[in-house]
């Protein structure tokens, strides 16, 4: 059996797109070794431009005898070229990878971009090495932040079967997955043009046994409705949500063509932290037109919502969106020193949360070196703990621990 690679970069979507490859794949061998593999499966990510330079840079290291492949969402911006300039051999988009046997069985070189309207019906029964399962409930987006190339190459939203998804989450629920990730490219759009919603979905989901934790991957502010709202105190949910702001500055956000104001923003988060939950958020540093006056303004506000996690990074330029096309570029050196000044900030805030949150945590312990267990609690923070018995994959709840700077820690 020839044996198969598989390289993916990017986020949980392609985790998921991996993985669904990799359990429809009956007639190649997986294997884990690169530099063994005949065929090397690239499931790429174009989110910005350096994102597609590290994907050629990757291809370019293989060796010349392996038959490479690209898909995932470089496919459909830069598969044309590189298929043309001979570097891959094959391209495919993510609506024909459950075909994975019969496209690596053809011997002829195949350009199979696929269809954008695509909806998976992809089930994947469990998630090797992992003790929670991330499910993908819908795909692509209808907004169009001007930052974001995601839309074009992933499409308008569209969400999966209800009773698809349910079907796997109990299977999963068997095979021992306790935690349950809702993943997808704007999830909180979940089953709009069905007449459902996600929150009738998570709901759903936590009456499947077995299912002890949901965690939603990242949802717009602006999809957080009385609904949603309604759900803040079942046990099941995630203590922490990670809302997309992007941006604390109210400027920003209109140039960045964001749906969300910051004042309703600010509501939002009040409400959420009233109910005990942590908070969490991507943003992106350095944005055409992040000016020094809207940058403090933009501090002076992340200071003041209360916010615990942050996914930041440095703006970076996407061919083919409107923010490359705006001319006043932050310096990248600004940029960098802006995000560690947030970084920073929301460090020492989570830190406040865990010092005024001394509650009982209950901890999903995912690994394990030397008698060291790392795990994350229903705050989503991370917790280490020293312990003779052999605790991966198990929940515990601890009530002593130390808080230390970037997480907890427990001998048990
Ligand atoms: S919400 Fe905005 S940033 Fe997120 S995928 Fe859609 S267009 Fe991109």
């Amino acid at each position: 059996m020839k044996k198969v690679y598989f390289k993916t970069f990017g986020c949980r979507t392609n985790l998921f797109d991996t993985q669904v490859m990799v359990s429809s794949m009956q007639k190649f061998e997986l294997t884990d070794v690169e530099s063994e593999a005949d065929i090397v499966i690239v499931n790429s990510c174009t989110v910005t431009n350096s994102a597609d330079s590290s994907v050629r840079s990757y291809i370019n290291t293989l060796k010349d005898d392996a038959r490479v492949y690209l898909t995932g969402c470089g496919a459909h911006t830069k598969g044309e070229q590189l298929f043309n300039d001979n570097k891959v051999f094959g391209v495919f988009g993510q609506s024909e990878k459950a075909k994975i046997d019969s496209i690596l069985e053809n011997e002829q070189r195949l350009y199979e971009i696929g269809d954008l309207e695509f909806i998976d019906d992809n089930v994947v029964e469990s998630f090797a090495g992992k003790s929670r399962a991330f499910i993908k409930i819908q795909e692509g987006c209808d907004f169009r932040c001007s930052y974001c190339i995601i839309p074009f190459v992933r499409g308008d939203s569209r969400s999966i079967n209800e009773k698809l998804i349910l079907d796997q989450i109990s299977k999963l629920a068997i095979n021992g997955f306790g935690e349950i990730v809702l993943t997808g490219t704007n999830v909180g759009s979940y089953g709009k043009k069905m007449g459902t919603s996600i929150a009738k979905l998570m709901k759903k989901i936590s009456q499947i046994r077995g299912v002890r934790r949901i965690r939603v991957g990242s949802i717009e502010p602006v999809q957080f409705d009385d609904e949603f709202k309604e759900l803040l105190d079942e046990p099941w949910l995630e203590k922490h949500l990670h809302i997309a702001l992007q941006h604390t500055s109210p400027t920003m956000l209109k140039i960045m063509n964001r749906r969300n104001k910051f004042s309703d923003d600010m509501k939002l988060f009040e409400h959420l932290h009233s109910k005990g939950f942590a908070l969490g958020t991507d943003f992106i540093v350095g944005h055409p037109g992040e000016s020094d006056e809207i940058w403090k303004e933009a501090m002076i506000n992340a200071k003041n919502i209360p916010l615990t996690h942050l996914h930041a990074f440095t703006y970076s330029p996407r061919d083919g969106t409107e923010s490359a096309k705006l001319k006043n570029n932050i310096n990248g050196k600004v940029s960098k020193a802006r995000l560690k000044e947030l970084n920073t900030l929301i460090e020492s805030k989570n830190l406040d949360f865990r010092n005024s949150h001394k509650v009982e945590l209950e901890v999903l312990l995912e690994d394990e070196k030397d008698g060291i267990f790392k795990g994350y609690d229903q705050f989503f923070n991370k917790v280490v703990i020293e312990s003779d018995e052999d605790l991966k994959g198990n929940w515990i709840n601890i009530d002593k621990y130390d808080i230390l700077g970037t997480h907890n820690h427990a001998k048990v």
